[in-house]
């Protein structure tokens, strides 16, 4: 059971970051987001998010702290897209570990369920976050045009995997 919990977001839309209402996590009583970047804001081998995310992450940014965390090492690419909504991020950030998240919530200054963390993989993004006790939130990954990936096969085997795993250990 504590594996399964620890596995399974606690909100699982089926559609991508930008198509989140914002009042949905402001209903939750979330106060800042930590946002994943590889696939989550950013399709894969691209450098800039679609234009409906950039309006989305702006609209976002005007009503809570927001921090890039992503274990991609690159600066420029991570650096890149905070640098053009002005927020602070994370690179190499090693999840599902939880160093980097821990400082994050440090800077933030919040207790940990009132911040969500948004991202596209199961044993990284929701993982680290529910290890720590945020708000978990497993989107789909977006395609270069920004909509949902309708072939992610790596997210559905994480979460066949991720139900496997629930159930052998239980
Ligand atoms: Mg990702």
């Amino acid at each position: 059971m504590r594996v399964r919990a620890l596995l399974t977001p606690d909100w699982q839309p089926s559609s991508t970051l930008a198509q989140l209402p914002l009042d949905q996590f402001e209903a939750q009583g979330i106060k800042a987001l930590v946002l994943d970047v590889d696939r989550t804001l950013l399709p894969r081998r691209q450098a800039t998010p679609p234009a409906a995310m950039v309006a989305w992450l702006r609209n976002a940014a005007e009503r809570m702290p927001i921090h890039l965390l992503s274990n991609n090492p690159s600066r420029r690419r991570i650096g890149t897209v905070a640098d053009q909504l002005a927020v602070p991020y994370t690179t190499s950030a090693a999840k599902p570990r939880r160093a980097a998240l821990r400082r994050v919530l440090a800077e933030l200054g919040m207790p940990a369920y009132q911040v969500a963390l948004v991202g596209d993989r199961v044993f990284t993004d929701v993982l680290a976050g529910n290890r720590l006790g945020l708000f978990t939130v497993l989107v789909k990954p977006i395609d270069p045009q920004g909509e949902p990936c309708r072939h992610d096969h790596l997210q559905s085997l994480e979460l066949r995997m991720a139900r496997w795993v629930g159930t052998a250990l239980g």
